[in-house]
């Protein structure tokens, strides 16, 4: 990875503020062998994601980087696994600074990939959806920001070929499929639930009637990050994808209620597919 802003090379000493980590610390090198990054919404799936790699490879040690109030990172040989909290404003703070990382440690194509869950359209719990690419709450493939006062837009795209990698590697016997992923900004109202705190102003028939449109417009799926990573990964020049295993499906329920076993074995078939795919770029070389 190399670094786009020109204007870093003025600086004697960057701080990664949010990761616990500055440019010029030791360590930065020991990130140099980095092959993939899978990003999840909590610490404790990201500790998971490195210690059932590390398992498998015990060659490797498991490294803990970042801030547990904020950030966490777990380094292990080429795999870095970072927690990035709830929503694209989370994600584009640690987004920043792990691009900024990965080229201080010169770092080559890394691929970066988000393994999350997420609300399905007609899917039955337990599916694996894979995004082929997302749209924002307002249903276009950008995310939008704001530049001293004025609204800039960048593109959201996810690597075809990192997807097709990912359906070959894919578990057999767990249902997967590819489509298109709303990324909005809340839980509750942009994706349009009923058991909100507030008063949503829609009734059970017209919510229907807005599932079913996303449905038949190729929508699969509804989560919380997507649009940013697409976007940032694609503006970085770095391979991206997102995969998110469905907590519930939406033409059934609002509600995620799920028992504890459930949700671990979800995040199980989660944790094959990364560790597929981790071992097919090592395989490799
Ligand atoms: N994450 C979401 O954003 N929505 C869901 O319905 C489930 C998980």
């Amino acid at each position: 990875m190399k670094l786009m802003n020109p204007q870093l090379a003025g600086l004697k000493k960057d701080e990664l503020y949010h990761l616990n980590l500055a440019s010029t610390d030791e360590c930065i090198k020991e990130f140099s062998q980095v092959k993939q990054v899978w990003f999840s919404g909590t610490a404790v799936r990201a500790k998971k994601f490195a210690e059932a790699f590390q398992k498998k490879h015990p060659q490797y040690t498991t490294k803990e980087f970042g801030n547990p109030n904020r950030y966490s990172l777990f380094l292990t040989g080429p795999l870095l696994t970072v927690s990035h909290g709830i929503g694209m404003s989370s994600l584009s703070v640690v987004l920043n600074e792990v691009f900024k990382l990965l080229s201080y440690a010169k770092v080559k194509s890394p691929k970066f990939i988000r393994f999350g869950t997420c609300g399905g359209l007609g899917l039955e719990p337990g599916t694996l959806v894979v995004s082929k690419n997302t749209l924002n709450g307002y249903l276009t493939s950008e995310i939008t920001w704001a530049r001293m006062g004025q609204v800039v837009s960048w593109p959201c795209a996810l690597s075809e070929n990192l997807n097709k990698q990912i359906f070959q590697v894919a578990p057999v016997g767990i249902p997967i499929v590819e489509g298109y992923t709303v990324g909005a900004d809340s839980f509750y109202e942009e994706q349009c639930r009923l058991d909100g705190f507030f008063d949503p102003e829609i009734t059970e028939q017209t919510q229907k009637s807005y599932l079913k449109k996303l449905r038949e417009e190729g929508v699969v799926n509804f989560e919380m990050e997507s649009p940013l990573f697409a976007a940032y990964t694609h503006k970085a020049g770095v391979e991206g994808a997102v995969v998110c295993v469905a907590l519930v499906n939406r033409f059934d329920s609002d509600q995620v209620e799920l028992t504890q076993d459930t949700y671990n074995n979800y995040i199980d078939r989660l944790t094959e597919l990364a560790l597929n795919l981790i071992q097919a770029d090592l395989t490799k070389g």
